[in-house]
C-alpha cells in the first residue's frame, strides 16, 4: 500500500489563467481499504475546459468548493481491493480529482474497469473512446444529425472533440470543414485527419477563406469556440441548417460568456435548429458509440491524438492552461505515473 496523497485542493478561484497559488498542496495518508472498497492510483490526468467552468462557479454541476480536491477525470489502476468489482491491476477510468490516489467510495460517478486485451492504448478511453470521443459522437450523429454530402464546420478542429467530430462526419459522408488556431494544425487536419479543408481563425482574411471553403453553405455547425468564430460560420448556415453548441471556450476565462449569433431573426428565416448539450445526456448510450467507434478506429478511418505531457500532480494547473493558449493537438493529458508492468495492459 501507498502510504501519501498529494492532492490540490481549490484555495482561490482563478482569474484568466489558471495557477498552482489557486491550490493548496496537501498530504494525507492513504487509508486501507474499507470493505467493498478499493485504491485507485492516479496514472494519467485528463485535462478538460470544464476543469476551468468547474472552478468559477455553479454550471451544469456545482462549483468546485474551496478546501475540496480540485474534480476531474483521469485513468488510474488499482492497487489495493476488498472489493469484488475491482482487482489490483484493473486500469479503470472515472473521477480521480486532481489527486495521487482515490478511494472508489469517494467517486460520485462510477468507475470504469477497462477490458484487458483490446490492443488499444489504455489513453484512448481518455480521448477518442472516452469522454471527449463520445460528445464528438453525439453531437455529430444526434444534434447535428449530419448526412451524407452535407457540409459539416467543426471550430476547435485541432483539440480533442473537435479532430474527432470531424473525422466522425467525414466517416458520415459529409463535406467537412476544420477552423483551427494555426497553419500547421490546419495542415495536419487536412493531411492526417481527411478533413476537406481548413482554416486559421488567425489569418486575416478568415471569413473569407471560410466561405470559399464552404461553396454549398454549411448544414451543421459544430460549435466549441462562441464569439466572432461562431458568428462566421453562423453566417454561413443554409436554410434547415443545425448547429450543436458544445462548448464556448473562448469566454472560459473570461468574466463574460462570448456573444452569441448577431443575426438572431435568421434562426426564423432559415428556419435553424441550435441546439446545446451535454455529454452526460448520453451516460447510458456508450455502448451504443463505441460499436460504431471501435471498429472505425481499428480500420484507421479513426485516429485518435493525443498531447501527453509527463509530470507530477503539482503541474496540473500549468498544464490546463495549454488548452487555452492552443499549445495541445487531440487530447490533453498528463502523465503522473505509469501504469506497472506486471499487469497485462487492457
Ligand atoms: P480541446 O482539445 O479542443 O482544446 C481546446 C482548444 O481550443 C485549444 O487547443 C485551442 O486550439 C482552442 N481554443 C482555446 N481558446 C480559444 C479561443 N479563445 N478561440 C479559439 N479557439 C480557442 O478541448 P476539448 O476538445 O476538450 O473541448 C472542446 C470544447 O468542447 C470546449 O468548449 C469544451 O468545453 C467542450 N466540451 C463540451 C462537452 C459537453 O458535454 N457539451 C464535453 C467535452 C467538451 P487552437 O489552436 O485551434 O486555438
Amino acid at each position: 500500500m501507498p502510504e501519501t496523497n498529494r492532492r490540490l485542493l481549490l484555495a482561490s478561484r482563478p482569474e484568466g489563467r489558471v495557477s498552482l497559488e489557486n491550490f493548496k498542496v496537501d498530504e494525507v495518508e492513504v487509508a486501507e481499504p474499507g470493505e467493498g472498497e478499493a485504491i485507485i492510483k492516479t496514472l494519467y490526468l485528463s485535462l478538460d475546459p470544464t476543469n476551468r467552468v468547474w472552478m468559477a462557479g455553479d454550471s451544469y454541476l456545482p462549483a468546485v468548493k474551496k478546501g475540496e480536491v480540485m474534480r476531474g477525470m483521469g485513468l488510474g489502476q488499482i492497487v489495493a481491493s476488498r472489493s469484488d468489482s475491482y482487482e489490483v491491476g484493473d486500469l479503470c477510468v472515472g473521477m480521480p480529482g486532481w489527486q495521487e490516489y482515490a478511494n472508489t467510495a469517494d467517486a460520485a460517478t462510477p468507475w470504469n474497469v477497462l477490458p484487458r486485451g483490446t490492443g488499444l492504448p489504455p489513453t484512448t478511453m481518455l480521448g477518442a473512446l472516452g469522454m471527449t470521443g463520445m460528445t464528438a459522437y453525439w453531437g455529430v450523429t444526434d444534434v447535428c444529425a449530419v448526412a451524407e454530402g452535407e457540409t459539416f464546420v467543426v471550430d476547435g478542429a485541432a483539440g480533442a472533440v473537435g479532430s474527432v467530430a470531424g473525422q466522425i462526419a467525414k466517416a458520415r459522408g459529409a463535406r467537412v470543414v476544420g477552423i483551427a488556431g494555426t497553419v500547421e494544425k490546419c495542415d495536419w487536419l487536412t493531411s492526417e485527419l481527411g478533413f476537406d479543408a481548413a482554416v486559421c481563425y488567425r489569418d486575416e482574411d478568415f471569413t473569407d477563406q471560410l466561405k470559399a471553403a464552404c461553396p454549398d453553405g454549411v448544414d451543421a455547425q459544430f460549435e466549441n469556440v462562441g464569439g466572432e468564430i461562431m458568428d462566421a460560420v453562423y453566417e454561413l448556415l443554409n436554410t434547415h441548417g443545425r448547429v450543436a453548441v458544445c462548448g464556448l471556450i473562448a469566454g472560459y476565462n473570461e468574466h463574460e460568456i462570448p456573444k452569441g449569433p448577431t443575426n438572431f431573426g435568421k434562426m426564423i428565416f432559415a428556419r435553424l435548429k441550435v441546439q446545446g448539450f451535454l455529454i452526460m445526456d448520453y451516460a447510458g448510450r456508450a455502448g451504443e458509440a463505441l460499436g460504431e467507434m471501435v471498429p472505425w478506429m481499428q480500420e484507421g478511418k479513426l485516429k485518435h491524438e493525443e498531447t501527453l505531457v509527463q509530470g507530477e500532480v503539482t503541474d496540473v494547473p500549468e498544464t490546463l492552461n495549454m488548452l487555452f493558449e492552443g499549445e495541445n493537438r487531440g487530447k490533453l493529458i498528463l502523465e503522473i505515473a505509469q501504469p506497472d508492468l506486471g499487469v497485462p495492459e487492457a
